[in-house]
């Protein structure tokens, strides 16, 4: 049967864009349907704007670390205004960039919802398109719990757009974005809480992190309130917002920002149509090479629930494109040491295994673990400490896991993320000369076992 594609791409975001470039780069008609913003999540309220107001933040504690320098400033204003305008400026001309990208390639871009009617047929603003494969790359969307009042609440889709920097925030929720939009209000001067259900928040990273992070962001003010969760939301006539918690206490705030995680994006998406099944947490069930159960339709990036980090869905999509056009050149994605890092002030960067995993998967641990004052801070006030961490396996030597909290460290751990990937010896790194005077060769000069 002759088809109007070889691939429908559903949904322009990270994953979508890669796979379809791609492919239509190997040879494919490829078409891409995109219902709302070319670039997806990442690009328009995701890594992308969130980084720029994570910079914005930071200027503060440029301007608190200035005195030390000598420089005397003038009395410092700022405009969330003008950083959103800016902001929006640039996300603009990056949402032009993704449709050259496309349309550059050979790509047909659709603008409009896209709901599958079949198995191999696609319906997009009233016209069908059939194809031969179809890929699902519809992201996520932010979840917010149903509790009386939720609808007086913003999540990240709304942060990026308020018209006022709030006064006051309560922040719900204690992963990524819960713990990065705490350091952007606090940053920025909002005065913020951070509520997280549990004992203490970023479940999954390393236990020294975690404890480290708590300790500095209490440092800058940051108030943090463990096993604390709202039950309700309720509007008060001056316009504030009143949260009651589970516990009975009442915060009066501007602004309740959730960040409870993200559901699969699959509104109005037609799956009832085609056999494609979800997995026990609501995804979109995939094989390893991402075929569904309706073997003509593929799936990628935050939409199956794997890891939901852009580079992540960049390389699912890179592997379905050439799985189907240029099996000669497929690799399957690694998933083991992928490298991270929360854009918190000060940030994370992590890679590896956490002490914790390693114990549980049976290693014989030894743990390098050193805290400074980084050289920056010592002619400020600022008593900011650096945590940096080794997880190797006394049997093997090698370098199981790479954690840091302090300036840079989403730069510093990208290198490091290769050094796992290569399998490198804590012998390797003692060897390996370190970059003088740097934070990071501190990874490289730790010698004393502290665990
Ligand atoms: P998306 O990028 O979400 O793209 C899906 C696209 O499909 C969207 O454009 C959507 O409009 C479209 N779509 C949905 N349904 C339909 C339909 N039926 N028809 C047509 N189009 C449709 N990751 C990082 O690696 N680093 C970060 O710093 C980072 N920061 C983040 C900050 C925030 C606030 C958030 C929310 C996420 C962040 N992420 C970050 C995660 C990252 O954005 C996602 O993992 C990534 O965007 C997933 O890509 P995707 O292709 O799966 O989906
Ligand atoms: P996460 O899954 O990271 O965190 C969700 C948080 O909300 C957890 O602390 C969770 O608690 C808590 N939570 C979940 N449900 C409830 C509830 N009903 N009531 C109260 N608290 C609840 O999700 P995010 O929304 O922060 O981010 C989504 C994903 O986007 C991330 O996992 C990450 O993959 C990606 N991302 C990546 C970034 C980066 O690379 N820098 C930045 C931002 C997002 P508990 O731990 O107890 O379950």
């Amino acid at each position: 049967m002759a088809y109007d594609f070889d691939l429908f791409v559903i949904g322009a975001g990270s994953g979508g864009v890669r796979a379809a470039r791609f492919a239509a780069g190997f040879g494919a008609k490829v078409a891409v349907a995109e219902s709302r913003y070319l670039g997806g999540t990442c690009v328009n309220v995701g890594c992308v704007p969130k980084k720029l107001l994570v910079y914005g933040a930071h200027v503060a504690d440029e301007l608190e670390q200035a005195a030390g320098f000598g420089w005397t400033l003038e009395e410092g204003h700022f405009d969330w205004g003008t950083l959103i305008a800016n902001k929006n400026r640039e996300i603009e001309r990056l949402n032009g960039i993704y449709r050259n990208l496309l349309v550059n390639s050979g790509v047909t871009l659709l603008q409009g919802h896209a709901r599958l009617t079949g198995a191999n047929e696609v319906e997009v603003e009233g016209q069908r398109y059939t194809a031969e494969h179809i890929l699902i790359a519809t992201g996520g969307w932010p979840q917010v719990p149903d509790i009386p009042g939720k609808e007086l609440a913003i999540t990240s889709n709304e942060a990026f757009y308020l018209k006022d920097l709030p006064r006051r925030v309560l922040v719900v929720g204690g992963g990524y974005i819960a713990v990065e939009f705490a350091g952007i209000f606090q940053g920025l001067g909002s005065a913020t809480t951070l509520l997280y259900r549990g004992d203490l928040f970023l479940r999954g990273f390393d236990g020294s992190v975690r404890t480290h992070l708590k300790e500095e962001l209490e440092k800058r003010g940051l108030d943090l309130q463990f096993n604390a969760d709202i039950q309700r939301i309720d509007k008060l006539e001056d316009g504030s917002l009143k949260a009651t918690l589970k516990d009975g206490r009442e915060l009066v705030t501007d602004c309740v920002f959730y960040a409870t995680g993200r559901r699969p994006m699959l509104d109005n998406l037609g799956l009832e149509n085609t056999g494609v099944e979800l997995d026990e947490r609501g995804y979109i069930r995939v094989d390893p090479q991402y075929q569904t159960t309706a073997p003509s339709i593929l799936a990628i990036g935050d939409v199956i629930g794997r890891v939901q980090l852009t580079p992540v869905a960049l390389a699912e999509g890179m592997a379905v494109a050439r799985r189907l056009f240029k099996p000669e050149q497929y690799r399957p994605v690694d998933y083991q040491n992928i490298p991270t890092a929360v854009f918190s002030q000060p940030p994370i960067g992590t890679v590896g295994l956490t002490e914790e995993q390693a114990l549980e998967a049976g290693h014989k641990v030894q743990v390098f673990e050193s805290r400074f004052r980084a050289m920056k801070l010592t002619l400020t006030d600022i008593q900011e400490k650096t945590l940096m961490k080794l997880v190797v396996d006394a049997e093997t030597d090698k370098v199981l896991g790479c954690h840091m909290v302090g300036p840079d460290a989403g730069e510093i751990i990208q290198g490091l993320g290769i050094a796992l990937k290569a399998g490198a010896t804590k012998q390797q790194f003692d060897e390996t000369i370190g970059v003088h005077p740097t934070a990071a060769e501190e990874f490289v000069t730790m010698r004393t076992v502290t665990r």
